[in-house]
């Protein structure tokens, strides 16, 4: 007798991109040490605003709880305390959604959720993601052996790619704002979706991380499209609306009537969760309760309106170099296309050597990202301002 492994773990691919891109740094900083504090970063994902105050009060009233006999709180419910349920409800109100508490669980993020998720579908179930994509969908894909298959987005179609016949799956991942390109699905489009779905009896994955960028009509939500509460499952995050990504909250909604096999989703959602998490901590799920409340709203707001008035300027800038670019307006991603037809990662070469730039090589997101590249408006104003004068310059000494 001897334990064998996860056979599918052998054939994942390294997490090469943004290894590579630190080792591509490295290199550059060995060979010009003079240069090094010249270096900008517009490639991180991470955010860079810290917590909103009313947040950062919220969790410590609640850590002064915690130390307190009467008012100390040990395991709490796996799927979350109903006040911030409660909090999630009113906001999915906002966008004409009804949700049931039960509807919603709290989680530690949205990465978790999105893998975890796959443990309700058989390993026979083959999957669509769109390309370019977030990793996170083909790996945890790849780890259960599912086959997976790409809808390739391009200039043509906006980085929105439609439903068509060649992608019938089990499974469809949906991630709008979209991580990397920034592209939105309108209603027409997340419609046709969702009808897709409906036809093939599939179930859509949608990730709705960079919901808070929305602005207008767009769509926050997909239960804001009528008959997504019999084919979605929802996933969402506080750690681009209110800087959790090192807090850690997510929240994941699967509907009451989300049926497959006779069986309720919700309801193996729940046996799944009770079973392997138990919860996130109370003092968390107070900050991020905090996150609905009006002063908490009011502090996020300019929190997000720093980061659009940095994907602004990137934006600006590329309308003035006549650079296509989808993203920028509902979405922290700014996903443009290199210039002179250059690969993804000679342009990042070119970027890093002439102008100290950092940036993300769009073909590490997939082959729909060869040629392209994606700019983040996570940095600080000045930062963003002086990166995009030097990417200016650089372009324009490239066309003489
Ligand atoms: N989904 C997308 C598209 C993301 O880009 C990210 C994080 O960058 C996540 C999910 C993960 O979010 P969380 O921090 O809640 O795990």
């Amino acid at each position: 007798m001897s334990a064998s492994v996860n056979q599918n773990y052998l054939k994942l691919n390294e997490s090469y991109l943004f290894a590579e891109i630190a080792r591509r740094i490295r290199e550059w900083q060995s060979a010009h040490p003079e240069l090094s504090s010249q270096l900008i970063r517009m490639g991180i994902g991470d955010v860079t605003r810290p917590l909103p105050k009313t947040v950062v009060d919220a969790m410590v009233k609640a850590a002064q709880e915690m130390g307190v006999a009467e008012t100390f709180r040990g395991y709490g419910p796996e799927q979350g305390y109903d006040f911030l349920k409660t909090a999630i409800q009113s906001y999915y109100k906002k966008f004409g959604v009804e949700l049931a508490l039960d509807e919603i669980f709290i989680s530690d993020g949205a990465k978790s959720d999105l893998g975890n998720i796959l443990d309700l579908f058989d390993e026979n179930n083959t999957v669509l993601v769109t390309d370019p994509v977030y990793p996170v969908y083909v790996d945890t894909n790849m780890m259960s052996g599912r086959k997976i298959i790409y809808a390739m987005s391009s200039e043509e179609n906006g980085f929105l790619p439609l439903p068509a016949p060649e992608y019938r799956a089990d499974i469809i991942y949906l991630c709008s704002p979209n991580n990397p390109t920034g592209a939105v699905y309108d209603r027409e489009g997340l419609t046709k979706w969702v009808r897709f779905a409906q036809e093939n009896n599939a179930i859509l994955l949608f990730d709705a991380a960079y919901e808070c960028f929305v602005t207008g009509d767009l769509p926050h939500s997909i239960y804001e499209i009528p008959g997504a509460r019999d084919v979605a499952i929802e996933f969402c995050s506080f750690s681009k609306k209110a800087g959790f990504t090192g807090t850690r909250c997510g929240y994941t909604i699967v509907p009451d009537t989300l049926k497959r096999d006779g069986a309720s989703l919700n309801k193996m959602w729940l046996r799944r969760q009770t079973t392997k998490f138990n919860g996130v901590s109370y003092i968390t799920q107070r900050g991020a309760e905090a996150v609905f409340t009006e002063s908490g709203e009011r502090e996020i707001e300019e929190n997000l309106q720093y980061y659009r008035d940095n994907a602004a300027i990137i934006t600006e800038t590329m309308d003035r170099l006549h650079i296509y670019y989808t993203g920028g307006k509902n979405s922290p991603y700014i996903w443009l296309k290199c210039p002179s037809d250059m690969d993804s990662w000679s342009f990042f070469d070119k970027l890093l050597n002439e102008a100290y730039v950092v940036g993300t090589p769009g073909a590490g997101f997939g082959k729909s990202g060869e040629k392209f590249f994606r700019l983040t408006a996570f940095s600080t104003h000045e930062n963003t301002r002086e990166a995009m004068a030097r990417f200016e310059k650089l372009v324009q000494s490239m066309s003489l």
